[in-house]
Order: structure tokens, then sequence, then C-alpha cells
């Protein structure tokens, strides 16, 4: 899982360095499918179709700008000055899957965007320090949610992390707001997981829609949304971001 998580860090800097203005999403997701067979790996989404979904993903990367909270699809879309991206990547090594995500400004940084993808990312950062042995995944969800409500933001809801490992979504649920089964999922070490808030700047009662592709999800008031995600390995000497830039070497 580490090697997988690595390809994933690598090619998420890749994705990240091309996203500026007038570059489609497709071209994104073109380098990232070069990038991930490159190093010797193979993309999780391309083809992926869970049981919701109206037909399988179309290309490597999630690429969810600005009202897009989730799934959105590689497009023609270019992107424009100003807009924010999320981008979101698996891979799998020898079976293993690796799966993150960050959330990145196009070209200009706008101040409202700034204080969102800060408080996402310490929600996300937050959420990491929380997954320890013995810790319940309640004690993820209400340390992410904590840092959410603290700056003001909202969940999309009923939407979380996961269990990952030989398949990408695996059990347990893992969500980012207290639930009432989080308390009994307690975790141990050995146990790798993926977390990831999306947040944006409506309130709990914000309302969402799917779009007619069938997988991007959008805020219906059009507020923009940051989602971003690491796979974390639960450790007796700590959380460990396996997706990390520059995680270690080891298998
Ligand atoms: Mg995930
Ligand atoms: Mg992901």
């Amino acid at each position: 899982m580490r090697a997988a998580g690595r390809v994933v860090a690598q090619t998420l800097l890749a994705v990240q360095a091309a996203a500026v203005p007038g570059v489609r999403l497709r071209e994104l997701d073109e380098l990232a499918q070069t990038a991930i067979r490159e190093a010797g790996a193979l993309p999780s989404f391309l083809g992926y179709r869970p049981a919701w979904a109206p037909t399988p993903f179309n290309g490597a990367l999630c690429l969810s700008p600005n009202e897009v909270v989730v799934h959105g699809r590689p497009t023609g879309r270019r992107l424009q000055d100003g807009d924010l991206l999320s981008i979101d990547c698996g891979a799998i090594v020898d079976g293993w899957h690796g799966d993150a995500a960050l959330t990145v400004h196009v070209g200009e940084v706008l101040e409202d965007d700034a204080r969102l993808l800060q408080a996402t990312e310490l929600a996300l950062a937050a959420g990491i320090a929380a997954a320890v042995p013995g810790a319940t995944l309640l004690d993820v969800a209400t340390a992410v949610d904590d840092v959410a409500r603290a700056h003001g933001y909202a969940h999309l809801p009923d939407h979380g992390g996961h269990g990952i490992g030989r398949a990408m979504h695996e059990a347990p649920f893992v969500p980012n707001e207290p639930t009432p089964d989080a308390g009994r999922h307690r975790l141990r070490a050995g146990n790798t997981i993926a977390i990831e808030p999306m947040l944006h700047a409506g309130t709990r009662t914000s309302r969402y829609r799917t779009k007619k592709d069938g997988w991007s999800i959008v805020t219906t008031d059009g507020r923009r949304a940051a989602h971003v995600e690491h796979t974390v390995a639960v450790t007796d000497a700590g959380p460990e971001i396996l997706t990390a830039p520059g995680a270690s070497q080891g298998l």
C-alpha cells in the first residue's frame, strides 16, 4: 500500500503543477493516466462503477471544480483563472490501493477559497491525528467535524472516507461528522482507512444534486467546495500517511 500511496502522491503533484488556466480537465486526466502507468501502477477509478452509478467512471481522476463537491468527471472544460479544483486520484500496485485528493487554486487565489481550503486541510489533519489504535471512528469524525464547525463550514452529508486495501472502497464507512454507528468501530494497528473531508461554504441545510452525467455532486446554490483526502495506516507508532508526498520508501 505504501507503493500505491507513493504513486498517488506523485501523480497528484504532477497534476497540481499542470492545473493552470486554459488547460482542459481531460488533459489533466491524460497526464494522470500516463504518470500512473509509467510508475507501474493501474488507475483505480477508470471503469469503476459503484452500484449507484449509471455508467462506469471515465477517467483516472475525479476533477471537481468550484460548486462540484466530489465525483466530477474529466471533460473538455477548460480551467479558468480563480477556479477551485478538487483532484482525487486512486492507483493500484500489486493489487493494493492508494486513494488521495487535494484541492488547488487555479491561477488567482480568492480569499474565501483560501479560507475554505485551509479549514478543509486542518479538518483532515485533525482526523488523521485521531486515527490511533483504540480510538473509534467517532473520535475521527468528531475531530474532523469540530474543525469544520469552528470555521463555519458544512459537510456534504452522507459522504465520507472508507476502509481501503485490496479494494478501493472497503468497510468501514469513515464519517466526517458523528453518526450513531461511528462509536462502535474501534481502530486497531494495521487498519488502513481513507479520511476525506468535503467542506463547503453553505450550511447544514444546504441542498445538493447530482448532475445529468450521473456522477458530479454539486451544491444547488453554487457555493464552492473543497475536498482533501489521505490514505492512512493506523500503527502503534501513530498514524502513517501513505499518500503523503515524500512518503517513506519501504514496502
Ligand atoms: Mg476515497
Ligand atoms: Mg479519493
